[in-house]
């Protein structure tokens, strides 16, 4: 690795839309095969649920692959971020020593006390409170008229159909082409391109006397040449307050991905004696755990393949041709909650703009 910054940089295409390479070519061409299968791969796995040799650098790691073109190498680039950041405190001095320190960052995990459903459902809350009337259906088409937009659906009591001014589509990607193929085929067909996986998360709860390991970090993720079925482990009583009895400890397994996507359809049982096989292995967890719970998550993370960022361009473009129309959601410009919010906000920015909406909703 400490050879990195003699590694050449790779020539690029002309066109930037094409410039693109996958995690695994990128990592092994500058870091070599063995830091990437211990670190990179096991990140990359954590993440993304991804298969490294085909997620692509320039959705999921634009700043290093950046690196690489602006400054020659990761090294380098790191050298000149860090120069520019102190040259940023040495004008603000207020902003010194606020950038972390080496060891455990727990403060970079946040979730919410009651956990993250209750961020949608306060959402709900706040905007019935000023008005907001909410209908729950399965959407099923999508269909322009002269002056609105007609979207169909099947509800609760029956069918469903609304007319509207715009519509946000924030559904995953695969639903969302099956929305607007009577509108647009060559728009669904972009995206009923973009793949998914699945995972599965197992919680087990334990006396703290059971587990050997002293679970003085967030979490673990696992290289895949270690043979094991574990992506990852999150200490979740350590990461978080509250979130085991005293005394105990809580550790979510989690299983999957694009690289074993059998585990997701595997009956609680076997999933729980997996997880609980796994644990045994990697923390010395023994005994049997004081409570078990396991998700599955199908199809739940879009994986960001080799020319995504060029997809995500045809698709802005396909949708522009659409007055009122916009996407949202992971499956785009980010996987992550914050990302997925700020693709929520662009969206709406975007149908008030297009449809002339007021603007008194959008902050
Ligand atoms: C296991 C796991 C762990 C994660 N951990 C983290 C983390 O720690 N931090 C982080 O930032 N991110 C994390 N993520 C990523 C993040 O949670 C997701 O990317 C994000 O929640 C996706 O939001 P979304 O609104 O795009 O999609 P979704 O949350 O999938 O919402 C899409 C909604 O559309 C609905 N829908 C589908 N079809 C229709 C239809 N025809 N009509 C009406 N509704 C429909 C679905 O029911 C669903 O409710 C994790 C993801 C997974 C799967």
């Amino acid at each position: 690795m400490l050879a990195e910054r003699f590694v050449p940089r790779r020539s690029r295409p002309h066109d930037a839309a094409d410039d693109d390479e996958s995690l695994e070519s990128f990592a092994v061409r500058r870091l070599g095969r063995e830091a990437f299968e211990n670190l990179v791969q096991p990140l990359a796995a954590g993440i993304w649920t991804a298969d490294p040799a085909r997620l692509g650098m320039a959705a999921a790691c634009p700043e290093f692959f950046a690196m690489e073109r602006d400054a020659g190498s990761l090294w380098a680039g790191e050298r000149a971020r860090l120069a520019a950041r102190a040259t940023a405190d040495a004008g603000d001095p207020s902003r010194r020593g606020d950038h972390g320190t080496a060891g455990a960052r727990y403060g970079q995990f946040l979730t919410l006390v009651d956990g993250m459903e209750s961020l949608p459902v306060g959402l709900a809350a706040l905007l019935r409170a000023r008005g907001v009337t909410f209908v729950t259906a399965r959407a099923t088409s999508l269909a322009r008229r002269t002056t609105h937009w007609r979207v169909e659906g099947s509800g609760d009591d029956g069918p469903v159909i609304h007319e509207a001014d715009a519509v946000v589509v924030a559904l995953p990607s695969a639903a969302a082409a099956t929305l607007v193929r009577g509108e647009d085929p060559a728009l669904a067909a972009e995206l009923a391109a973009i793949e998914y996986a699945g995972s599965a998360i197992v919680s087990l709860g334990f006396a703290r006397g059971d587990v050997v390991h002293p679970l003085d970090a967030a979490g673990m993720v696992v290289p895949r040449r270690e043979g094991r079925r574990a992506l990852a482990l999150s200490f979740s009583s350590s990461k978080f307050p509250a979130r085991a009895p005293a005394a105990a400890v809580l550790v979510r397994v989690f299983l999957g991905g694009a690289l074993d996507p059998e585990v997701v359809h595997l009956e609680e049982a076997p999933l729980v004696d997996l997880a609980r096989r796994e644990v045994e292995v990697l923390i010395g967890a023994r005994g049997r755990p004081r409570l078990t719970h396991v998700e599955r998550w199908h199809g739940a993370m879009p994986q960001y393949h080799v020319g995504h960022v060029a997809r995500v361009g045809r698709l802005s473009a396909a949708v522009g041709r659409h007055p009122g129309l916009a996407l949202a959601g992971a499956a785009y410009e980010g996987v992550g909650i914050p990302q997925v919010i700020a693709s929520g906000r662009r969206a709406a920015e975007r149908v008030v703009s297009s449809a002339a909406l007021p603007r008194s909703g959008v902050r």
